[in-house]
């Protein structure tokens, strides 16, 4: 009986399921076969709703009447319980009455913001993570919306493109991860419960690697790289049931993204048996004219729709020209069908043709916009992805009492570059700045306070008013960064130091003899050397959202003992990067210090970084112990178990992120000297000790070879552990036979 009901709980959730998915191609087909040839074009077509619910115009009212006409699939830019409410009703008047999707780049919170995303992998807490998702989606749900263009899942290893601040760093491992978790978060266990919405993994694919770190550059890349690095966070992302993919702007290896029948034809819903559909990128159907690989308009929708581009994302080529291109014959019928079928799957399955307003309602928008719980929320994953990269003579954390603490920087009493880019303008909610929340949490401390100057730092005139204050202090708490427009789409930087004059500030306050605690606000790893020589600690807050002050406050006083470690290589020049932990060895290496003649390395740095990837202090010390693997000897197939002793060695409670590491010591394809393969975030009392555990899985050992196949060659594998990736403490062999 036993084993019966056992085999009933695995077969009943899947057969349910698949019952699900076939009344719903029913009812897709029913639908299809009504739909003229416009009927159906008009579901590929997304249109951005700034003018349609904007002020009276000629434009609003020719738009107004192509929504009633069925020739709009989709909008973007719409939202709020009654503006969504109103662009339904007028989708309904259409012949076949197809509701509308409404979708909006809900990227770090709708009114509650979160810390930017990657801000958020530094915390490597999926749970945390997956919370900050269902947040957003249960505030952007309660405004009408069904979709958010979330989670970018593009691995960033360029810290001059702007937009490695949507991202979860440069790591395949920890990307794939936190892409499940936010695609979970966002979307829930299944589409269609009004408190969740559509997820969509973007941008497809390799946008992250744009050459010189140039925003939509061309990007150029072996298969081999494209496989291995760049398409595991989307492959996690579609097997977690990502309703929508995102093409992108750039070209990859001579073909746009949006005109790839590889990417979107092969590999997506090809090898991967993908269901869901694939949105455009912003007009970047048309823009495969410019990037001259489609001759006119007429071209470019023939070419994406053909590659598999499903949904024309406010480009209005589709609307304009597949027509034509059908009768034509340029445009089998059955590509338009397939990405109708997708795009209608969604409506159905987001339950909006039993009630198209089932989202749209103003009530639960009041209520559920006031939810205090989104605060504790957002202040949680904030002080979980702040990272200690330096505490000299602990400096930190602050006493609370009898001490006068001087709060400077253009960034100390800011709102808006706390919250980073990417915030819905007119919803967000309060920010609290970080001096509020050091005012806040220590009422008996002397707090000071001085700007020094506007953010973007472009003049000293301040520089003098603040020296003063941090003479009379005991500490100096300087606040300096990026501004918030600094990083994000279509702002890269060729310099990624602190901006204007942020280091002379620094260093005329160094001048004082005051300990210094320097808190960098940015959205991208920053070059900052100075500051990492001289300051006494260094916290990096990337921009930490709503309740960024309190997250680093909470830090700073020691409420919060901090454990987050870096997603990003942080570089010590320009010229290091591009510059990742999971590096692939040379011919000639740098064994030591007197090979200088022929060794990879440049005369003028080393070629370490500056922090390395997964670096991150706290409070405590952790010690590392007791390896043990249960077999050294493993057959294809099967699994190891390694595990080692964590200890609190400290007096302060305190979470550690312990890391696996494994290189295959020789393959047919030369294999990174690291990689990551596993994390354990752990929560040790002092003195606290636990045996943490890494299951090595026939996955854990394998990699595309040369014939772009996975799996696992025989012969060594070197198991590392450590608290970073420059700090293995323990490691043995692993042989597979
Ligand atoms: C961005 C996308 C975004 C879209 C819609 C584009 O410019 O690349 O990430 O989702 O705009 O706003």
């Amino acid at each position: 009986p036993m084993v019966v009901s056992v085999a009933l709980l695995c077969a009943l959730p899947a057969l349910a399921r698949d019952q699900i998915d076939k009344s719903v191609d029913v009812k897709v087909d029913a639908l299809l076969a009504k739909m003229t040839l416009q009927e159906k074009i008009g579901q590929l077509h997304q249109l951005s709703g700034r003018e349609a619910t904007g002020p009276e115009s000629a434009k609003r009212a020719s738009q107004l009447a192509e929504i009633e006409t069925g020739n709009v699939g989709s909008m973007l830019n719409v939202k709020g319980a009654q503006d969504t409410r109103a662009m339904q009703a007028l989708a309904l008047k259409s012949r076949l009455k197809i509701p509308l999707l409404f979708g909006l780049d809900v990227i770090h919170g709708y009114k509650t913001v979160f810390p930017v995303p990657l801000g958020e992998a530094a915390s490597w807490d999926l749970e945390a993570i997956e919370r900050s998702a269902q947040v957003a989606a249960r505030e952007a749900s309660a405004a009408g919306l069904h979709w958010t263009f979330a989670p970018m899942v593009d691995i960033g290893r360029d810290p001059r493109w702007g937009r490695v601040m949507e991202g979860a760093g440069e790591d395949t491992y920890l990307g794939a991860q936190i892409a499940r978790a936010r695609v979970k978060g966002f979307q829930g266990a299944r589409l269609g419960s009004t408190d969740r919405i559509m997820a969509t993994a973007k941008h497809f694919a390799a946008y992250g690697a744009a050459i010189a770190g140039r925003d939509y550059n061309a990007v150029d890349m072996s298969l081999q790289q494209l496989y291995e690095v760049y398409l595991p966070p989307f492959k996690a992302a579609a097997d977690a049931g990502v309703a929508t993919f995102m093409n992108s702007f750039n070209s990859l290896n001579g073909v746009p993204a949006t005109g790839s029948a590889l990417l979107q034809r092969d590999i997506l819903k090809g090898a991967w048996k993908y269901p869901g559909f694939v949105v455009s990128d912003w007009a970047s159907i048309k823009e495969m004219v410019p990037h001259g690989y489609a001759a006119d308009e007429a071209d470019a929708a023939v070419k994406a729709l053909n590659a598999g581009s499903d949904m024309d994302m406010e480009g209005e080529v589709y609307i304009a020209h597949l027509a034509q291109a059908v009768k034509a014959g340029k445009v089998p019928q059955k590509n338009v069908d397939d990405a109708v079928r997708r795009i209608l799957r969604k409506k159905f399955e987001m339950g909006l043709f039993d009630d198209p307003y089932r989202f749209s309602d103003p009530k639960r928008e009041q209520v559920v916009l006031a939810d205090p719980q989104h605060r504790a929320a957002a202040r949680d994953v904030a002080r979980k992805s702040l990272v200690l990269l330096k505490n000299e003579r602990n400096v930190l954390p602050l006493a609370k009492s009898g001490r006068r603490i001087a709060v400077i920087g253009p960034l100390a009493d800011s709102k808006r570059d706390l919250e980073g880019g990417w915030v819905v303008s007119d919803v967000r909610g309060d920010v609290v700045t970080l001096l509020q929340g050091i005012r806040g949490q220590a009422p008996g401390a002397q707090v000071s306070y001085a700007a020094a100057c506007a953010p973007g730092c472009a003049n000293a005139d301040g520089f003098a008013a603040a020296v003063d204050a941090a003479a009379k202090a005991d500490v100096i708490v300087l606040a300096v960064g990026e501004t918030w427009d600094m990083s994000g789409e279509a702002k890269s930087r060729t310099d990624i130091g602190l901006p204007g004059r942020q280091t002379e500030l620094f260093q005329r306050l160094k001048a004082t003899g005051k300990p210094v605690v320097a808190v960098l606000f940015a959205g991208r790893p920053m070059i900052f050397n100075e500051i990492a020589d001289q300051a006494d600690a260094i916290l990096y807050a990337w921009f930490p959202g709503s309740e960024g002050g309190n997250a680093v406050a909470d830090v700073l006083f020691g409420d919060y003992n901090p454990s987050g470690k870096l997603p990003a290589t942080f570089p010590r020049n320009l010229g290091q990067i591009p510059i990742t932990y999971a590096q692939t060895m040379t011919g000639r290496p740098v064994v030591d210090e007197k090979n200088i003649v022929y060794r990879s390395a440049y005369i003028d740095s080393p070629n370490t970084p500056r922090y390395a990837f997964g670096h991150g202090k706290s409070y405590t010390e952790f010690g590392y112990s007791g390896l043990r693997l249960d077999k050294a000897t493993l057959r294809q197939g099967e699994s190891a178990t390694l595990s080692f002793e964590l200890e609190n060695k400290g007096k302060v409670a305190g979470t550690e992120i312990a890391q696996l590491y494994v290189r295959d010591m020789v393959a047919s394809i030369v294999r990174p000297v690291k990689e990551l393969k596993g994390f354990a975030k752990v929560q040790l009392q002092p003195g606290e000790r636990r045996r943490v555990t890494f299951t090595i899985d026939p996955d854990t050992l394998s990699f595309f070879n040369g014939q772009l196949k996975w799996g696992a060659e025989p012969g060594a594998f070197k198991l590392m552990v450590g608290s970073a990736s420059d700090d293995i403490r323990l490691d043995t062999t692993l042989q597979l036979q």
